[in-house]
Order: C-alpha cells, then structure tokens, then sequence
C-alpha cells in the first residue's frame, strides 16, 4: 500500500501512486481538488530518479 504524504490517499500499486504524487507537482490543479505541494515536487524528481536509475541497472545487468 502507497499512502499519499500530502492528502489521505492511498493506492495499492505504486504506479498510480506516483501519477497521483504527480498532481501535487502542478500548481494548477484547483479542479482536480489535489493542492499543489513543495514537497511533492521533491518527492517526485527523487521517485522518478529512482526509477530510471532502476531501469539502467536492470538494462546493465541483460
Ligand atoms: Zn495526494
């Protein structure tokens, strides 16, 4: 389970958790009632680092 740390979310798989960590990262998202957050955006650029340094590894390793 992914809890959101910004809003009471929570998502089962970590992909649609991070798409949600997304809206966070937009100043713009009055409509989608998920309020724009600093923090998020760190998160995110960390979560998104992480996942393409993964993939590199995965790549090295075949
Ligand atoms: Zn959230």
């Amino acid at each position: 389970m992914h809890v959101c740390k910004y809003c009471p979310k929570s998502f089962n798989r970590k992909d649609n958790w991070r798409q949600h960590l997304r809206l966070h990262t937009r100043p713009n998202t009055r409509l989608k009632r998920v309020a724009y957050n600093p923090e998020a955006v760190k998160q995110y650029t960390t979560e998104t680092e992480r996942l393409i340094h993964s993939r590199r590894v995965i790549r090295n390793e075949r």
